[in-house]
């Protein structure tokens, strides 16, 4: 598997922030995020800049299992770049790390326009599907992201397998200001999803970012009945690289 780092954190959005994490990085992703603020994604070396130089590179499932089996943590986190471009790989990967421990815990971090065997073996699917205040405007890839940013069928057979209760689903979306409200009660009606279940986390990559969007984050999940995450992580180390 293409991997950009592995390592034991804090999870710091959605349902399990809080929860000590045992962290699977994958490397590349199908889309390049810039928001409309102007920040890039917060992991862009696996996104705009995935280069070798600063991510492992390959390792096979087992490799990864046995530094997973080093540490003693419940919850694994499996995220990106997008996790679901490693195909038969992260089915292997989940499988192999439930039947190495009946009692892990995974949460997929995926943005959704991918699905596959993987999400049957996956407890909790946190989807962050992204908005038209992702969108790279202007730079080479604004159309393979406009392109590739939703993919209903996919998002589609997720809600299914939620409703059906064969897994967890958080619809986790990066809130850059109250425009992005319109789409994501599209999603909210065209996906059938409970607000329950949806989330609005405040973008950036700063203490100082983060103060700015929240009250303005907070005040929109009041009004609609969403649930508010933070960005713990950040709160607590910083942008920074294994945390
Ligand atoms: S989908 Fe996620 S990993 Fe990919 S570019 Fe956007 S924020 Fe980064």
């Amino acid at each position: 598997m293409e991997i950009s780092e592995l390592f034991h954190s804090i999870q710091g959005e959605g349902k399990r922030a809080g929860r000590p994490s045992f962290f699977i990085r994958t490397n590349f992703c199908n889309l390049r995020c810039r928001f409309s603020g102007g920040n890039l994604c917060d992991t862009s070396y696996t996104s705009w800049d995935p280069d070798d130089s600063h991510n492992i590179g390959k390792l096979t499932v087992a490799e990864i299992l046995s530094e997973y089996e080093k540490i003693n943590c419940t919850d694994v986190v499996i995220t990106g770049g997008e996790p679901a471009m490693q195909g038969d790989e992260l089915n292997q990967l989940v499988a192999a790390i439930k039947s190495s421990n009946s009692g892990a815990y995974i949460t997929l971090e995926t943005n959704g326009t991918y699905f596959g065997d993987f999400a049957q073996f996956t407890d909790l699917a946190s989807i962050s599907p992204k908005l038209k205040s992702s969108v790279p405007y202007g730079s080479k890839y604004e159309s393979m992201h406009l392109s590739n940013m939703k993919n209903s069928q996919s998002l589609m057979r997720f809600a299914e397998l939620h409703r059906a209760g064969k897994i967890d689903i958080q619809w986790k979306f990066v809130f850059t200001s109250d425009a992005d409200l319109t789409e994501i009660m599209e999603y909210e009606k065209q996906f059938g999803l409970r607000k329950e279940d949806i989330y609005l986390m405040p973008e950036g990559i700063s203490r100082e970012e983060l103060d700015r969007k929240r009250k303005i984050t907070a005040e929109a999940c009041i009004r609609h009945g969403y649930n508010y995450t933070d960005r713990l992580h950040i709160l607590l180390w910083g942008n920074k690289r294994g945390v």
